[in-house]
């Protein structure tokens, strides 16, 4: 069974297509500023790249361009469409209502819809790539829908509730859903196989999804408990562009001095903060890295503040938990910056945690960076939503 995975925004629309015979994935790419100029990529395993300048003025036609990818010239991986068996999307928002992924009905796209004002910039986005799909595909090919917040439903209101008068939480949904879900979801599974505890039964896990945008869960006997994105991915520690937590205070005194609208306190917090609005470099780990070996102490100052509260958040959730088994690293930062989970690890030598740093140079590769006497397990292990949205897909379709 062959399964397109999709994960649309307001302007790109990735694609893989994953055999899952095997789970192979046979061709991947980007269909970007769909609406502007138009840029397509295309992928294939076997090593076969293509990029070139395409016009898409809206995801109907993105999906006709992944479509012809797929079946004509060089990077052709399949003889058919038909060969798609269904089609899996990345949803970003799914309220309380869904806590796993589901088949696409015209109610389930309607959901997704209002959801949308809880994330504005994504799910109209989602609507619109499923809309499109089923455009390019035919009503037959099955959809399914997989939710960054499904796998944080198990959090209970006391992590959940934001100290506001509860009305909001009744008029608005306003409340922390967590994101990242499907990269928490498969590293703590792998961590499970790799302790010899599939499920998690008995285990108390910290997962840190470490990116362009980042989170960090705490799960117990599989389930989260708690985590640090929350309404929206704004919250929790500092990210590329992102602030994280701040005193709610500082977010109305700047709005107040400098004159300036939601919209505008929203660019801010979201587009201009974080590793890129402290070190005035970058939001990319790598120029951060350069600027630091160049002596640039606003980036030393970002990185240092980064790690501190990314230390504050574990140690907060081992409390939480009331222990910990392992720690996860993965996404980009977590993957490839040894600097970073040697802090982590070594703010928890208290706990007996003890750091291999051979291991721990390792990049982009499964690894468990702690020696066998350390008391908490740390791993790497490399994320991949993409095959977590496609098994789901299947499980759904299979069932049909
Ligand atoms: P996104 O949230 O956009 O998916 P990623 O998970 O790709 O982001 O993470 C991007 C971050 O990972 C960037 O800060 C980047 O510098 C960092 N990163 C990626 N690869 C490496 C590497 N080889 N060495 C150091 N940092 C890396």
């Amino acid at each position: 069974m062959k399964i397109l995975v999709i994960n649309a925004g307001s302007s790109s629309l990735k694609y893989q297509l994953i055999d899952m015979n095997g789970e192979v994935m046979l061709a991947k790419g980007n269909c970007e500023r769909i609406g502007i100029d138009g840029k397509f990529t295309h992928k294939t395993k076997d090593g076969y790249v293509e990029t070139r300048e395409v016009n898409m003025p809206d995801h109907t036609s993105a999906f006709h361009q992944v479509k012809q990818a797929l079946t004509e010239g060089e990077g052709k991986v399949i003889d058919d469409l038909s060969e798609v068996a269904a089609i899996g999307h990345r949803i970003v928002q799914g309220g309380s209502k869904y806590d796993r992924s589901v088949l696409v009905t015209e109610q389930v796209i309607q959901d997704i819809d209002d959801y949308a004002e809880l994330a504005p910039l994504h799910n109209k986005a989602h609507v619109q790539g499923i809309r499109a799909a089923m455009a390019a595909f035919g009503p037959d090919v099955p959809e399914v829908v997989v939710f960054d917040t499904a796998f944080h439903q198990t959090m209970p209101p006391k992590a959940y509730m934001f100290g506001v008068p509860y009305e909001y939480y009744k008029k608005y949904a306003v409340r922390r859903y967590g994101f990242h879900g499907t990269s928490h979801r498969y590293v703590s599974n792998r961590c499970y196989e790799l302790l010899g505890k599939p499920g998690g039964e008995g285990t108390k896990i910290i997962t840190c999804h470490l990116g362009n945008g980042s989170s960090i869960a705490a799960i117990q006997d599989g389930k989260v408990i708690d985590t640090t994105m929350g309404l929206t991915p704004l919250d929790g520690f500092i990210m590329g562009t992102r602030s994280g937590a701040v005193d709610p205070s500082v977010v109305l005194f700047i709005m107040e001095k400098e004159n300036l609208t939601p919209q505008q306190m929203s660019d801010v917090l979201n587009k201009k903060s974080g590793m890129l609005g402290i070190s005035g470099v970058s939001s990319d780990d790598r120029d951060i890295e350069k600027a630091i070996a160049a002596g640039n102490e606003r980036a030393k100052l970002a990185w240092e503040m980064r790690t501190y509260e990314i230390v504050k958040y574990v140690g907060s959730f081992i409390s939480a938990l009331g222990g910990v088994d392992a720690i996860v690293f993965t996404a980009g930062i977590g993957e490839n910056q040894p600097m970073v989970r040697s802090e982590v690890i070594k703010s928890l030598k208290y706990r007996g945690a003890v750091l291999d740093e051979e291991k721990n140079k390792v990049h982009g590769e499964e690894m468990e960076i702690t020696t066998p006497e350390s008391s908490v397990r740390a791993f790497v292990i490399p994320t991949n939503e993409e095959l977590v949205i496609a098994r789901d897909t299947k499980a759904i379709v299979d069932q049909l």
